[in-house]
């Protein structure tokens, strides 16, 4: 029940800066017997913030996804259509890398319902890989379908923060979803530990969130939340012991996923194993019937809503600029409708969300504001890290 209630904030608003609710100290998980539980912590770890370098002439590309959001959340579950078993692993809206692992389990615990072993896996975006990998891991015998492989997939456009993000709206919540959720996002959190380096793309760094007004603490964000386990060095800044030009600065370390490494290793991973890949487009959910496979596991993202008639999944079309490539950015900052992730293909600067768009053209209004707020904030950061001592985020 408890874990129901943490995660009763949407993952959105819980990070929205902005907020109008009152930070209250954030304290270290553990400390000693007798210690004040309300000073506030400073980071640790010494980090080092070197501003980034934002101008129109390091610009390389500027792209645009649609993320598949339902807002009553994703949908695992299995369902008989026709002679056939689907189960369903789809609309996981702003954190389908995320949450990935973590919904393939849940949906490899209804393809074991079935007592079936051959599996279809259908679509090859981080959600249908991490499935097929995980059903190959357990002993079925996978073969994947999709019309479009890595890197033409909506998992190659996210910026590739692990945090669940944007999933769904608060209000159309059931208890069932919120324990698939808690039990997805733990899943995920820790398969993703396991995958950490060079080969997959996947590192830890630490987070600047950053608003004027006080950042939010509830929801996901809550300190007694089972999510709060999963951000850690989670700390306060005061504005002395940060050089960013806001007034609340908050940080915590997540892991950061390279969507063009991961996808890459993932698929290559699946091939080596032997999982037959088909490039195949279905435009129906009766021409599933024509598979050998009495099973089929349903990630096709937002192909989904028009395959299985599923009226309430929307898309959320995002929007990222990627600067060139700063090796020595080894932070990612957060701030109201902006972020940044450092990746080795370039500096990711975002954020749009604009539900019910479908449009896939890049809209340079929204570049120009993203690249002039992200210059605004590393400018004036600049200004604020000449002197040696606010060079580093000190640990003391
Ligand atoms: C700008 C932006 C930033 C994002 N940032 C993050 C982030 O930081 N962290 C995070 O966790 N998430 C992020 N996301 C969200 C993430 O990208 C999605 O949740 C995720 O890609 C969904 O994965 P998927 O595998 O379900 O769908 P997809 O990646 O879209 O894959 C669907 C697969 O199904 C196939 N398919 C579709 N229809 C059919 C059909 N009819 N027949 C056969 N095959 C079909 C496709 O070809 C594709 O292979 C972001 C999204 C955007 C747009």
């Amino acid at each position: 029940m408890r874990r129901r209630e943490l995660f009763r904030t949407s993952a959105l608003a819980a990070l929205a800066a902005g907020s109008r609710l009152k930070a209250d100290p954030v304290t270290t998980k553990s400390v000693p017997p007798g210690t004040s539980t309300t000073a506030p912590t400073i980071p640790r770890r010494d980090v080092r913030l070197r501003p980034v370098t934002v101008s129109q002439d390091r610009v390389i590309r500027t792209i645009v996804g649609l993320r598949p959001f339902r807002p009553s959340g994703f949908v695992v579950r299995g369902d008989k259509v026709g002679a056939k078993t689907i189960v369903h692993n789809y609309g996981h809206g702003g954190a389908g890398i995320t949450l990935s692992w973590g919904t393939a389990h849940l949906a490899a615990l209804e393809v074991q319902k079935t007592g079936q072993r051959e599996i279809a896996v259908l679509g090859s975006g981080a959600v249908g890989l991490a499935t097929a990998r995980l059903l190959v891991e357990r002993g079925f015998n996978v073969s994947m379908y999709t019309k479009d492989l890595p890197p033409n997939t909506t998992s190659n456009i996210a910026g590739g923060q692990w945090f669940p993000f944007t999933v769904y709206d608060v209000d159309c919540l059931t208890p069932d979803f919120e324990e698939q959720f808690a039990t997805a996002t733990e899943f995920s959190y820790k398969r993703y530990q396991t995958m950490v380096g060079d080969y997959y793309g996947v590192r830890w760094l630490p987070n600047f969130q950053m608003a004027d007004t006080p950042l939010p603490t509830n929801g996901l964000l809550s300190r007694t939340g089972p999510l709060f386990r999963m951000l850690p060095e989670f700390s306060e800044l005061t504005p002395a012991r940060h050089p960013f030009p806001f007034r609340y600065a908050r940080r915590f370390d997540t892991m950061f996923i390279q969507p063009p490494i991961y996808l890459d290793a993932m698929l290559r991973e699946l091939r080596i194993s032997g999982v037959p890949v088909t490039v195949r487009e279905f435009r129906d959910a009766n021409e599933l019937q024509s598979l050998p496979e009495p099973v089929i596991v349903n990630c096709t993202g937002l192909g989904a809503k028009g395959l299985f008639c599923d009226e309430e999944m929307v898309p959320i079309k995002g929007q990222l600029t990627i600067l060139l490539p700063e090796e020595d950015i080894t932070y990612a900052t957060m701030a109201p409708e902006l972020y940044m992730f450092p990746r080795r293909d370039g500096i990711v600067l975002g954020g749009t969300h604009e539900r019910g768009v479908w449009d896939l053209a890049p809209d340079p209004e929204e570049e120009a504001r993203i690249l002039k707020q992200h210059g605004d904030i590393f400018r004036r950061m600049g200004t604020r890290t000449t002197g040696p001592a606010r060079a580093r985020n000190e640990g003391g």
